[in-house]
């Protein structure tokens, strides 16, 4: 059996280059997570939440620091190599949605697997599938301009789990979002985590998923402060 952590952080930094000091975003952060974890990463506006994530998800690489993803060291990974890395290993949903204009809902959910070189009936297969149980099958053909908020982002999460991803990342999902719709997203994730045994880190400052998730980590001026976000 393998025990080791799926996510292993150590003394990650990330210093955006900016004026004679720079910005220190992220210092020293160190944290494992295991398979099946639903993680929220919390903290203040700027504490550096969404910068680990982009780190996480292979946008971005560290100044400093180790950063192992499901045995792989991404910061050695080329930029071919963290192509592949972001298209299989990652799913990413983001707060403003980043669905592109121009495709339907069912074409936004199947570019990622296209890309990767899937074929088209099993990716279709698939698309329909995760809509489904999304309740968005009827908007299939619809284009984002036409989706209200709340469909726009269960587009982008059935995006996200196109290419079965050992870990989806989620960067303020409901902050662009009403409460209700908010929150059926949290239950989204939540039923991800819960009943198909999916690992999640969702970043944001609101309570709104405290009941659901298994783990805090607390962030504050780019370090991990506590696991119990006592102080927020
Ligand atoms: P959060 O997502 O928790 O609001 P961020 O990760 O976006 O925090 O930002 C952490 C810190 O890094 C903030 O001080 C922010 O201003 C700074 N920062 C973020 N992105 C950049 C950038 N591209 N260039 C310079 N500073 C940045
Ligand atoms: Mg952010």
């Amino acid at each position: 059996m393998d025990l080791s952590p799926l996510i292993f952080a150590e003394n990650l930094t990330r210093i955006y280059p900016l004026g004679p000091v720079g910005v220190v975003a992220l210092r020293d952060v160190t944290f494992s997570i295991s398979s099946g974890e639903f993680v929220l990463l919390k903290g203040n506006s700027g504490s550096g939440k969404s910068t680990l994530l982009a780190l996480l998800g292979g946008l971005d690489r560290p100044t400093s620091g180790r950063l192992h993803v499901a045995g792989v060291d991404v910061t050695a990974l080329t930029e071919r190599e963290l192509t592949q890395y972001r298209r299989r290993v990652v799913g990413i949903v983001f707060q403003s949605f980043h669905l592109l204009p121009t495709l339907t809902v069912l074409e936004n959910v199947c570019l990622p697997a296209l890309l990767a070189g899937a074929s088209y009936e099993s990716t279709q297969a698939k698309a329909l599938h995760w809509l489904k149980w999304l309740d968005m099958l009827d908007r299939r053909h619809h284009l984002p301009g036409e989706l209200s908020g709340g469909e726009a982002q269960r587009t982008a999460v059935a995006r996200a789990l196109i290419n079965d991803p050992l870990v989806i990342l989620a960067d303020e999902p409901t902050g662009n979002l009403d409460t209700r719709n908010g929150a059926r997203v949290v239950d989204i994730l939540g039923s991800l985590h819960r009943d198909h045994g999916r690992t999640i880190v969702m970043a944001t400052h609101s309570p709104i998923a405290d009941e659901v998730a298994t783990r805090h980590l607390c962030l504050r001026d780019g370090t991990i402060v506590d696991d119990r976000c006592l102080s927020l």
